[in-house]
């Protein structure tokens, strides 16, 4: 019913709950006649056997939690291993259980990389079950391009948990997989076929032509704001009260796959009663949550002086601005767009050395995730998946909250946010001078850069939030970024880069070509 659209997500986890709840009174009764039917020589099986578990570097699994909840609801056995997992784990767990299929998830760029590396290595180790990938930042392109190849088996990108039920079925069903299995293949070529050809097509500049392409801005000293304070503020136990009214529901909808923009999602017509009912119990436990002090909510943020440096930017120690304590790297956009069109760097944004115009940017750090995976445990314990899951989207939500709240701190300190006067909607909407630009998203697409914000910050001793291997924060329910003031800067993709770039790149950074390939990997044309 779900899977075609008659049922909703928070149904079903919620129906989980009843059947988990019954199981778990009869699982002693299931369990003799289970012992008495092995002891008639009769064979007693789930309908399947998955392991799952987001890849080595990742930590988050909301997404793989909700699946998970999904099939074994559907009487497959869900052998779950949690986040951060070593590929050798995940593949020494699927042969101790004789897995039927092994999903894999992730949620930022550097997982892509990982997921590619387990599928080489179930060719590699004789593997022959279908693997399944699954998150935010994997596709179906993706997967037929730089996965499946990889491995000879079935990959299967799954979308979203309404998916889920119907690719394990159909993998699992010997009658259903022979065409299955085709169709995924001819689907796949043809992915792997309109990748190779665009990328063919695609228009490119050579890095020295896409830095005359820069965004054009006549720097004038009175327009640069200073901010009230340069160095490094902490906000210990942030009070979660104030940041309910910052809270962007949309994305909490998206969370349970319910479609639309809230508030207008409660009105809608197919979605709208479901949406109602799981946004009336995510206001319940919220308010428990804020009235418990659930989570403690952990913040840093700072200004630093500040000017470009080709595309760096050079972060001083002082006003004096004669000794660099840091640089940010920034990539530009490689695309043709035509002659007098703008390939943007977010080092564009700031004044560059050479104007004598003393500029600054900030960097920021917030968690709402402390005490939050011990309330999920709490509910998991209780057998309680759907309120579980809940706690993981409400988290996310309060980090979020946290940062557009931070974010409106940080523009009263720099002042020209002090006359901003805005609406619950122009917070959503971002309505305002400035940007909070996030490394691992579009404009600065290389996570290692978050290692910079942690050492200015000192973000793991002043926040308690650590970066992993792969550069995602740890726990899970965290935001950062860097601050830019100027009111032309904007969020773009920086999209597809060249080789003479990442060259470049790398010397900046001070790595080898190939690391800053593995970083960029999602960015080279090549
Ligand atoms: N209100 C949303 C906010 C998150 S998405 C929510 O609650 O989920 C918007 C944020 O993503 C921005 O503030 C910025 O930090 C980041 N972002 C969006 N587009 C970006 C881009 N192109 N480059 C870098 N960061 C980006």
């Amino acid at each position: 019913l779900f899977g075609a659209g008659k049922m909703f997500l928070p149904q079903v986890v919620k129906s989980a709950r009843v059947m988990k709840r019954a199981v778990a009174v009869l699982l002693p009764y299931m369990e003799a006649e289970k012992a008495a039917r092995l002891a008639a020589g009769q064979e007693v099986k789930a309908q399947g056997k998955i392991v799952v578990a987001t890849v080595k570097g990742d930590v988050h699994d909301i997404g793989k939690n909700i699946v998970g909840v999904v099939l074994a609801c559907n009487n497959y056995e869900v052998i779950d291993m949690g986040v951060m997992v070593h590929c050798d784990k995940i593949l020494e767990k699927a042969r101790e259980v004789n897995a039927d299929m092994i999903g894999l998830s992730g949620l930022i760029t550097p997982s892509l990389e990982e997921m590619a590396h387990v599928a080489r290595e179930m060719q590699r180790t004789g593997f022959t079950v279908p693997l399944l990938i699954g998150g935010a930042t994997t596709s179906r392109a993706h997967t037929a391009v730089k996965i499946a190849l990889n491995y000879k088996s079935p990959v299967v990108h799954v979308l979203d948990a309404s998916r889920a039920v119907g690719v394990v079925s159909s993998l699992i069903s010997d009658e259903l997989r022979p065409a299955f299995v085709q169709n995924l293949a001819v689907e796949q070529e043809s992915l792997r076929e309109k990748h190779f050809g665009r990328q063919k097509e695609r228009v490119q500049v050579s890095l020295s032509e896409a830095r005359k392409r820069r965004t054009p801005i006549l720097w004038k000293a009175e327009e640069v704001a200073k901010p009230e304070f340069t160095g490094v503020r902490v906000l210990e136990d942030y009070p979660l009260c104030e940041l309910v009214p910052y809270i962007d529901w949309s994305p909490f909808f998206h969370t349970w796959e319910l479609a639309g923009r809230y508030p207008a999602i409660l009105e809608d017509e197919v979605v709208g009663e479901e949406a109602k009912r799981v946004f009336a119990d995510a206001q319940e436990l919220l308010a428990e949550i804020v009235k418990n002090k659930s989570f403690k909510a952990s913040g840093v943020y700072g200004f630093f002086p500040a000017n470009a440096v080709g595309d760096d930017i050079e972060l001083f120690t002082d006003e004096t601005r004669s000794e660099v304590l840091k640089k940010l790297h920034m990539l530009r956009q490689q695309v043709d767009k035509g002659g007098d069109t703008i390939n943007y760097a977010l080092s564009d944004f700031v004044a560059p050395k050479e104007t004598g115009i003393p500029d600054y940017v900030g960097a920021f750090a917030v968690t709402s995730g402390h005490g939050m995976k011990e309330l999920v445990k709490k509910y998991q314990a209780e057998n309680d998946d759907y309120n579980a899951i809940m706690v993981e989207a409400l988290a996310d939500r309060l980090a979020e909250a946290f940062a557009e709240r931070l974010h409106k701190i940080a523009r009263d300190a720099w002042g020209y946010g002090r006359q901003e006067g805005l609406t619950n909607e122009d917070f959503i909407r971002e309505r305002y001078r400035g940007i909070r630009p996030a490394p691992g998203y579009p404009a600065c697409p290389d996570h290692t850069e978050k290692q910079t914000i942690w050492t200015l910050l000192e973000v793991e001793k002043n926040a308690g939030m650590l970066l992993t291997e792969s550069f995602a924060m740890y726990p899970g329910s965290s935001v950062s970024g860097l601050y830019f003031s100027h009111p032309e800067s904007r969020y773009f993709p920086v999209g597809k880069i060249e080789k003479d770039q990442v060259e470049e790149y790398a010397k900046r950074k001070g790595m080898t070509l190939e690391e800053a390939e593995r970083w960029l990997a999602p960015n080279l044309n090549y």
